[in-house]
């Protein structure tokens, strides 16, 4: 067989170009043969199908060429199949592909576990362990905690998105699609409210202190803060429709947990590894959480997420007590020592910095004349907007699925979120071009006046 490799990562042609109607034949070929063979449960946003990807687009089976701003769900932050990636990569594959860490260990895994606790917040003497995905980290950040304080209760916020194992679903704050006849969920999760600025019912200014009495109230007198093991919390809101809590708010929930002794976790899953503009997005906010977890971004597109934190409490659980067969694999370490070096030398941080100057700049431009523009929000190269019936705060989920598929027939993808689903984010790979940031957001411009 003589497969004609098309090219892809950094060496696709970094130009929008739409030949098919979309999605195209090929894609529907696709889609028919999927009907057949997987559940229909399993959705994708899009309705094309891939063939290459790299730098700041998507080139799907039919030829079809999109400006890429959703990364794979904030995964392929340093670009799809990114050359040091790939290289690194295919060095591990041809060395070794697995023993288990847990079995015979290596030393890309340690590499990975330095680079973590030297680029996480606070100076403190840090551990870190690997795991497959976000959800399985963030399962593993609460065993740790609980591990460490010998307690059972972990609270979590509305609008929060932890995964999709039963722990996490369980902290995850919406039901449908997430829980919705997935129960019964597991015990001892309890849930505060999150000052969600444009929402909040008694007005923005008051958000954080009401939000904050509720955290002291729910935690003090319900549950008992000597029962709590740990609060968790995502800096800035990623599923739950990229919510960013008033400033200070999170500071002071880091300082009320330090007081009880529960331990502050930040789900980093989304935010962290750059994309918000700092190696993490607690650095905005100047918290030092005693637990990091990571993922999504860490191993450019491979497998990998972390819990990295203060080394007593990442010593507590027993000798054996965590791992995982794949855990740590060395394929998603070289990836991820990688993606660090990436962001180092192309200084993307930078970059994400200017990608959100560059996105709230127009995006508010467009909400000044537009009614159904609730809101635009984020940080970095993690923005969205928030759709409402124009004059109203009621949330237009309608409208982000009509923008959305104008998005892709137009050669942008994008990708829908919100407890009210009328959230449109925009998390583009930092290698993105300028002029095809530019053009994306003239599709979005575009989109908005046909709404
Ligand atoms: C995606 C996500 C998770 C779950 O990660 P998976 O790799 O999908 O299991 C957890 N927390 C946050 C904040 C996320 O965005």
């Amino acid at each position: 067989m003589t497969a004609v490799q098309a090219p892809g990562g950094a060496e696709l042609d970094q130009v929008r170009h739409i030949r098919t109607e979309i999605p195209g034949p090929r894609s529907r070929e696709l889609a028919d043969r999927r009907g057949g063979a997987l559940p229909a449960g399993l959705v994708s946003s899009a309705q094309v199908y891939v063939r290459a990807a790299g730098g700041g687009v998507v080139e799907d089976v039919d030829g079809n060429r999109f400006i890429d701003f959703g990364s794979g769900i904030a995964v392929t932050t340093v670009g799809n199949a990114a050359p040091r990636v790939v290289a690194r990569v295919s060095e591990q594959v041809q060395a070794y592909t697995h023993t288990c860490f847990l079995a015979t260990p290596y030393e890309p895994y340690i590499a990975v576990a330095e680079e973590l606790n030297a680029l996480t917040p606070g100076q403190h003497e840090k551990r870190t362990a690997l795991f497959n995905t976000g959800s399985e980290a963030v399962e593993n950040a609460v065993k740790y905690a609980r591990a460490f304080t010998g307690r059972p209760a972990v609270v979590t916020f509305d609008h929060a998105f932890h995964g999709r194992t039963l722990m996490t679903m369980t902290m995850t704050a919406k039901n449908r699609p997430y829980k919705q006849s997935f129960g019964p969920f597991a015990p001892e999760v309890y849930r505060a409210p999150l000052p969600y600025p444009y929402r909040w019912p008694s007005g923005t200014a008051d958000a954080a202190d009401e939000a904050f009495a509720q955290l002291e109230l729910l935690v003090d007198s319900q549950i008992g803060s000597d029962a709590v093991a740990c609060l968790i919390v995502e800096p800035i809101l990623g599923e739950g429709g990229f919510i960013v809590p008033p400033p200070g708010f999170l500071r002071r929930v880091a300082e009320f947990c330090r007081e009880r002794a529960i331990v502050f976790v930040a789900d980093e899953v989304q935010t962290g590894i750059g994309r918000t503009g700092n190696w993490f997005a607690s650095e905005h906010e100047k918290l030092v959480p005693d637990l990091v977890v990571t993922a999504k971004g860490l191993a450019g597109g491979m497998p990998l997420g972390a819990v990295t934190g203060r080394a007593d409490i990442m010593d507590a659980a027993p000798p054996g007590g965590i791992g995982g067969t794949y855990s740590g694999n060395p394929v998603a370490c070289a990836a991820a020592l990688a993606v660090f070096d990436t962001i180092r030398a192309d200084e993307l941080l930078e970059r994400a910095r200017a990608i959100g100057t560059r996105m709230i700049t127009e995006l508010s431009e467009i909400a000044s004349s537009c009614a159904a523009l609730g809101e635009v929000r984020g940080r970095g190269a993690m923005i969205a907007v928030e759709l409402v019936a124009p004059g109203t705060k009621t949330p237009d989920a309608a409208a982000v699925a009509e923008l959305s598929r104008y998005c892709q027939s137009h050669g942008l993808l994008t990708l829908t979120a919100g407890t009210f689903g009328n959230v449109l984010r925009f998390l583009p790979p930092l290698t993105i071009s300028d002029d095809l940031l530019a053009e994306g957001l003239g599709i979005l411009r575009d989109g908005f006046a046909a709404l």
